[in-house]
């Protein structure tokens, strides 16, 4: 009999396990080392030798040990191997910094891995889905992907949405009977869940049945590898920007071949002099350091708090011009405490703090027991029933487990002297229809000692006030009349303008033959019995975050499902709500167009009684009106808005499994504040990258210019072209390394966000890297023709002073990289890592130049104490022009 037949004792037995208590540490331990972990197998990897490889695909490596080999044959020997040596040394600098960045990205993966609440050893526990075995017992709700395949053994309302593997995205309802059926189709396995599908509603407790490869998906395991480009925008650009620079640095090397020719070089130096002028043309390292300055930024993302799902997202945040967020959790503390309570006419507040179940209830300033004043009781026994959380005391500490709001209805009943043990004695259970965010309702149906049947109702006031036909008052039920309703909906606002977040409670008797009935069914006819308001504080952090957004050109927006003036009055004193902007409640929103929500968008800054099917419409007004969106959600029904959305934004802590994944980044603390230090970071990363792209540009530039410059001027080569190898390949790296890890400017967040259209050469970079490189070609010319000039019979040491000038130059530009203004505007010594990339390469330089060894592979000769006064004078000439010309403008 297979697993779907068998009642659900047959399936405990089958599998050697216990639904109460589910399977100890010891025996799945032994089950993992019997079955292996809860994987399906990834596609190859590719492996550390052949990585090191691919570092020698690039093109102009390829053209390299072309030229190498022609050198080989031409019998130059030395040429070829210091070639050869360099574009390893090169190789095995690309390997390092893409393996770094590999692993920080795999490391990303596993936090973002997702976890599954396990019954073990008898209690639950949060464990990461790869150490499931056959035979857990594993619980899910709303929201989560299913980790393995399993058999149902309890289902409140639980339907699972199976496209993945059937392709039907109509969820299919889940009950827990056998099915007599040997061989259903899986879209009728009505009893079991398949790894990979997601629950869209209800909530449910299953047992494992199938692990890893030998689940559903497992089989089909490989048809499901969808390959996500992770190129950053940039990068593409940058990539473009590389091809051009291939084609225009071909053409230089023809054009430099035939001309140096027929000014009569010989073919050979002339041959290396084009291929060294290629490779000055192209800043091979660029690309390895962009992917690692973008992997670097991702682990300083996660210190705060921000996982990066999307490579690309890294850079649309620093575009990011709207945040949308929730309000609940994200800039609220979502710590609840019930501190009002009304009921026909009378209000009651309790005090206490947090989930202490401990706090006293007061009418006006008179001490009342709760035991006296039957609303209030019946108010507080309801909102304990109809309620899935539980508080659970740790010593003298209280945890929540579950839902906040509900955990605030449990301790205010608590602290009336009820506990929910023992009114589960009194009352039991017959059927329960969850909370969902759109209903904004959840009921249960219970059943007294007497056989009587109850369906009882908590949810948001003023939509509970819609289903129900009458009202408790003075102990009597009354018809629901206009002036009650009115009654109550001053109620409602007097609290939400308190900033308290309000549940309404609801009832009505049913026949005890009316099991089963559908949620419309339930809810609807009931007669209300009061509110509970709580307050839910401000997180501290939130207000300022909001504040730097502003500065930073970038406008916060809060989107809840709360009250319209609860959300108002937290969002007034967040400083998200001012004179000028707009609050919009859901039905409003909901009877709009895109386009008619487009043309007051820019205006409104509280979206209120939200449905999350309607953050979708807000995303696409936004986006219409030009904006780049960041949107938060934590439910299955936020999915669609936080795909959408330029840069969707899930709650690591609340978010389901399936938000979660339709995110790019992930809020590990749920917190809005997190947000903001991830758009600070985004925009840091991005300019970092401009600032080594900048440096590193000006350097082949100023490469390129100095030898077309002595060729123009029909000089000998100032630089031997395993010279140009040499800082191209190797003293160029560090430096730029270390920009990538810069800190930010001060002014990154007071300034607007940049546009996503922006080029690579945007905003005067592409000025400054052609005038740059003009300076940097032009002093070392300089200091090739002056050397020269004293003692044209020693070229070598002409041309150690030009190598020399050329790395100095670089060295001093790359302090003023780190600016976009000037280098007197920062610290020079201010980036630790630059100071010792520099020291590194200064070194390198020296070593070439000084090592006898080295010398001859390198053509250099010792350069003279006296000479290094004229190459440190002129290599500082450009950095001293840039910084005057920045003071001249200042003083005007
Ligand atoms: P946000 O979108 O900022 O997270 P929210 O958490 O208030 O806002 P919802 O969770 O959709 O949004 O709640 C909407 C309303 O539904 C709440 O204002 C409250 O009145 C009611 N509500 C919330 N949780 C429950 C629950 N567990 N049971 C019954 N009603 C609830």
């Amino acid at each position: 009999m297979k697993f779907h037949e068998m009642e659900l004792n047959q399936v405990e037995k089958a599998l050697e396990t216990d639904f109460t208590s589910g399977l100890s540490q010891e025996e799945s331990a032994k089950r993992i080392k019997r079955y292996g972990y809860n994987e399906l197998e990834e596609g190859e990897k590719q492996s550390a030798l052949l990585l090191f490889f691919s570092q020698f695909k690039d093109f102009m490596v390829l053209v390299l040990l072309a030229a190498t080999l022609i050198s080989g044959l031409l019998g130059e020997y030395i040429d070829a191997i210091a070639i050869i040596a360099i574009v390893i040394i090169n190789g095995f600098l690309g390997f390092f910094q893409e393996r770094r960045a590999e692993k920080s990205l795999q490391a990303l993966k596993e936090l973002s891995a997702p976890q599954v609440s396990v019954l073990r050893d008898g209690s639950w526990q949060k464990l990461p889905s790869k150490e499931i075995v056959l035979g857990d017992v594993i619980k899910f709700s709303s929201g989560d992907r299913i980790g393995a395949d399993i058999r149902i053994i309890q289902s409140n309302s639980l339907e699972i949405e199976e496209s993945a593997l059937t392709g039907e995205s109509v969820p299919v309802s889940k009950y827990i009977e056998p099915l007599n059926n040997p061989n259903p189709g899986i879209g009728d396995m009505e009893n079991t869940g398949f790894m990979g599908t997601m629950i869209t509603r209800g909530s449910g407790v299953g047992v494992v049945i199938a692990t890893g490869m030998d689940t559903a998906m497992g089989q089909i395991a490989g048809l499901l590898q969808s390959a996500e480009s992770q190129e950053t925008p940039l990068q593409r650009r940058l990539e473009q920007l590389g091809k051009i620079l291939i084609t225009v640095a071909l053409l230089l090397t023809v054009l430099v071949v035939v001309v140096g020719v027929i000014q009569g070089h010989e073919l050979y130096t002339m041959f290396l002099a084009g291929v060294s002028l290629a490779v000055a043309a192209i800043p091979e390292g660029l690309p390895a350091i962009v992917t690692v300055a973008l992997s670097l930024g991702v682990q300083k993302m996660i210190k705060q708090n921000a996982i990066v799902r999307k490579l690309p997202a890294v850079e649309t945040l620093g575009c990011a011009s709207v945040i949308c967020s929730d309000k609940t959790g994200t800039m609220t503390q979502n710590k609840m405490t019930v501190t009002h309570l009304w009921s026909g006419g009378n209000t009651w507040t309790v005090d206490g703090v947090g989930y202490q179940p401990q706090g006293n209830f007061y009418r006006g300033e008179q001490q009342v027991s709760p035991s006296e004043e039957k609303a209030l009781q019946q108010m507080l026994i309801f909102g304990m029933l109809c309620n899935q959380a539980d508080i659970i005391q740790n010593d003298d500490d209280y945890v929540l487990d579950g839902d906040p709001t509900e955990g605030a209805l449990l301790v205010s009943a608590m602290k009336a002297g009820f506990s929910r043990t023992k009114l589960l004695e009194e009352f039991s259970i017959i059927k329960e229809f969850p909370f969902d965010s759109s209903r904004k309702m959840m009921s249960v149906q219970v059943k007294d000692k007497q056989g009587r049947h109850f369906i009882v109702t908590k949810g948001a006031p003023d939509v509970v006030l819609g289903v129900c036909e009458s009202i408790l008052w003075d102990g009597r039920t009354q018809y629901l009349n206009k002036s009650s309703q009115e009654t109550v909906q001053g109620a409602i606002s007097d609290l939400a303008s308190n900033a308290l977040r309000t549940i309404a409670i609801a009832y009505k008797p049913v026949s005890a033959s009316t099991v089963l009935l559908s949620e419309q069914e339930a809810e609807k006819k009931l007669t209300f019995i009061g509110i509970q308001g709580m307050i839910d504080p401000p997180r501290p952090e939130v207000k300022e975050a909001v504040k730097e957004c502003k500065e930073a050109g970038i406008k916060t927006v809060m989107i809840t499902g709360d009250h319209v003036i609860t959300a108002k009055a937290i969002a007034k004193e967040l400083g998200i709500l001012t004179n000028k902007s707009k609050v919009l409640d859901g039905n409003a929103l909901a009877a709009m167009s895109v386009e008619e929500l487009e043309a007051i968008v820019d205006d409104v800054s509280v979206f209120a009684r939200v449905s999350p099917e309607h953050k979708l419409k807000i995303v696409n007004a936004l986006q219409n009106r030009g904006h780049i969106v960041a949107m938060t959600g934590d439910g299955v029904n936020d999915a669609p808005a936080i795909k959408a959305a330029d840069i969707g934004v899930a709650m690591g802590i609340t978010g389901t499994d399936v938000a979660k994944e339709a995110s790019a980044l992930v809020l590990l603390d749920d917190n809005f504040a997190t947000i903001k230090a991830a758009i600070k970071e985004g925009r840091n990363i991005y300019e970092n990258i401009r600032k080594f792209v900048r440096y590193l540009l000006a350097s082949n530039v100023g490469e390129i210019l100095v030898m077309l410059f002595a060729m123009i001027l029909a000089l000998p080569l100032p630089l031997v072209p395993i010279q140009i190898l040499w800082v191209n390949l190797v003293t160029d790296g560090l430096p730029a390394m270390a920009l990538g890890l810069d800190r930010p400017e001060e002014n990154v967040m007071k300034r607007g966000p940049r546009s996503p259209n922006e080029g690579v050469f945007s905003r005067g970079l592409g000025w400054k890297v052609v005038s740059r490189g003009f300076l940097i070609g032009l002093v070392t010319l300089l200091a090739f023709i002056i050397v020269y000039h004293n003692d044209p019979n020693r070229l070598a040491y002409a041309q150690t002073v030009a190598f020399a000038t050329l790395v100095m130059a670089q060295l001093i530009h790359v302090f003023d990289c780190r600016s976009e203004k000037s280098v007197l505007t920062r610290n020079p010594f201010g980036n630790q890592y630059l100071v010792w990339a520099v020291v590194s390469s200064l070194l390198l330089v020296l070593v070439v130049i000084y090592y006898p060894p080295l010398q001859p592979i390198f053509h250099t000769l010792p350069i003279a104490a006296k000479d290094w006064l004229l190459i440190l004078g002129l290599s500082a000439i450009p950095t001293f022009l840039l910084a005057g010309t920045f003071l001249l403008r200042k003083t005007k």
